[in-house]
């Protein structure tokens, strides 16, 4: 279906209560529109045209991957399945994200290799990782003597990873790329985080009592206090580096950034990173609230002109270096 120019093949319908408003029926004809002009959506149902014999869509009640009677957390839309780790695509989904590039940037390995050293019994959980042996990879499907060793190489780099990333790719709920930095920055090693009260992570900046409690519960699992004891035991890092904390300061402290164009000395990773480090916040787009745009080389020029129009500043790469010095 061609939808102000794009073409649609599905818009997701997965929110009981859009299902039960918009009282679907298998079948239907149903309008979609495309909200924001980027993400389609279905708006409504062509009654007229619904076939006499259609039962209403009834939204399933067991998991789809385990069989797992659904909860639905109050307040909240999702319904989930409590099989933590049990159900097979969330056990894929949390070690796919511990080898991410942004958490423990793990090479040789993608959600596809995830799959397949679960369905060859090798990986349960992020920790089992740590245990794989070459002799075990390299006989397996896609992979040769190259690809197995850049994999157990990778694996073995990872432990250099620093504390605010280790933190992230936990997949503690709730705590995302940035909130993982100004944790790790506070509570400077993973045992003081573990034995931290409620009350004190609450005064974590960012840190709700909603996040507190999945903090609380996370560690009082006896399945993740077993794999942190075996992440431990493969050397990650479970406190704050010197490097991190002498990178960190207040000196963009409550300041709006946006990251334009190219750059010559450092990603724009790394750029988001200081930033962060420095106690200001990477934003994706420019307002009036932007304080400054940290501009690279070709920034696009609709966004120059956005600038100019709120009269926005532009530091340039060397500049924003010589800032934070
Ligand atoms: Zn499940």
């Amino acid at each position: 279906m061609l939808l102000s120019g794009t073409i649609v093949k599905r818009a997701s319908l997965h929110n009981e209560d859009i299902i039960r408003q918009l009282d679907i029926h298998d079948n239907d004809m149903v309008y979609v529109e495309k909200g924001g002009e980027i993400i389609p959506k279905i708006t409504g149902v062509n009654v007229d045209n619904r076939d006499m014999f259609a039962s209403p869509v009834t939204f399933i009640s067991h998991c789809p991957a385990c069989g797992t009677p659904l909860i639905r957390i109050d307040g909240e839309a999702a319904w989930v399945c409590p099989n933590k780790y049990g159900c097979p695509p969330q056990i894929a989904g949390r070690i796919s994200h511990f080898v991410s590039r942004r958490a423990m940037n793990i090479d040789g390995i993608g959600e596809e290799t995830v799959e397949q050293l679960i369905s060859a019994g090798l990986l349960k959980n992020i920790a089992d990782l740590y245990d794989l042996r070459f002799e075990q990879v390299v006989c397996l499907d896609r992979f040769a003597q190259k690809s197995a060793q850049k994999l157990i190489d990778g694996i073995k780099a990872s432990a250099a990873v620093p504390f605010e990333r280790v933190l992230f790719a936990l997949s503690i709920p709730g705590i995302g790329e940035i909130g993982a930095k100004k944790i790790a920055r506070t509570v400077k090693s993973l045992d003081n985080l573990i034995s931290m009260p409620h009350d004190r992570l609450m005064a974590i900046e960012d840190v709700g009592e909603g996040l507190a409690d999945n903090i609380v519960e996370y560690f009082a699992d006896e399945n993740n206090r077993a794999i942190i004891a075996r992440l431990r035991a493969a050397g990650l890092q479970f406190e704050i580096s010197t490097e991190t904390e002498a990178a960190s300061s207040d000196k963009l402290a409550g300041k709006s950034i946006v990251i334009s164009g190219v750059f010559a000395h450092h990603s724009r990773d790394e750029y988001k990173a200081m930033i962060e480090q420095n106690g200001g916040k990477n934003v994706g787009s420019i307002s009036k609230k932007t304080d400054f745009i940290l501009a690279g080389e070709n920034m696009g020029p609709s966004k120059a002109e956005k600038a100019a129009s709120l009269g926005i500043p532009l530091i340039s790469e060397d500049d924003f270096l010589e800032m934070l010095k």
